[in-house]
């Protein structure tokens, strides 16, 4: 169906979820009990749902003795090869309550330019969806370089929301959506509704994430929102915290208008 406002989330056929580093570890890890929940509520009333998770290397850190994110790739890599497999387990445990099996699909940017894997990952997600299997799908970090690494996953999410035609994109963040500039300083104002097409050039979007443990901003998740509208996905940019209203279609965050068919 076509969503055209927040209002119809609830009505949505397949919405894609996608949640960053800093919202589900570190301080906020109790987080990934509250999105999980919000999920499953989705996918209990028939919504097809896939959640786009980063988080593997912040989790990661701890097991090979890493109190802060390291600078090389390599190491970035040996992290995300650890914590990705624990990330799965909790997720795996969380669904457990409510009877949904996760699967795991990593994909690079690559994936997405190749006629092939391409077609494949969207058979391989179609079926997914038709089993009510809840794809979980992050970075294939292990073999993504420098240069075509996505970053903290925002834009991994919008071409996910193409490859699977989602009704709606949902980019979780630390804060409610986008502001005029940067939330924490005066005059800052929560931007409700972005129409298609509009350049959001009058906003000044600050720097990437609070807690230092991902690697996306504002900025990363406007453009991906935009790319994602584009395509004929509506968007919503709201708090992780904030996940289970925006899932029921409350008046919350940044909502992004598709492009019409
Ligand atoms: N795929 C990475 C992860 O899951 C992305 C995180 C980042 O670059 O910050 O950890």
């Amino acid at each position: 169906m076509r969503v055209s406002s927040r209002q119809d989330i609830p009505e949505a056929r397949r919405i894609v979820v996608k949640v960053g580093s800093s919202s589900i570890s570190g301080e906020n890890a109790h987080q990934i009990k509250t999105l999980v929940e919000a999920l499953a509520e989705a996918h209990c009333r028939g919504t097809e749902v896939v959640l786009v998770s980063s988080g593997a290397m912040a989790t990661g850190f701890p097991y090979i003795n890493l109190t802060s994110r390291p600078t090389d790739l390599p190491t970035l890599q040996a992290a995300a090869a650890v914590g990705q497999s624990r990330l799965m387990v909790r997720y795996q445990e969380l669904l457990d309550h409510s009877n949904i099996v996760a699967g795991q699909v990593l994909l690079t940017s690559g994936d997405f330019e190749n006629d092939s894997t391409r077609s494949n990952a969207a058979l391989a997600m179609e079926k997914l969806l038709e089993l009510r299997v809840l794809p979980i799908v992050n970075e294939n970090d292990t073999v993504a370089t420098q240069e075509i690494r996505f970053g903290d996953n925002d834009h991994l999410a919008a071409l996910v929301a193409k490859l699977v035609n989602a009704d709606v994109l949902v980019l979780l963040s630390d804060v409610d959506g986008i502001y005029t500039k940067p939330p924490t300083e005066p005059g800052a104002e929560r931007i409700e509704l972005v129409p298609f097409g509009h350049l959001l050039d009058h906003v000044e979007f600050g720097s990437i994430g609070s807690a230092g443990v991902g690697s996306g901003g504002a900025g990363t998740k406007a453009a991906a929102a935009q790319f994602a509208a584009e395509s004929g996905t509506a968007v919503l940019i709201t708090n992780a915290a904030l996940v289970a209203s925006a899932l029921r279609g409350d008046n919350v965050g940044t909502w992004f208008d598709a492009a019409s068919e």
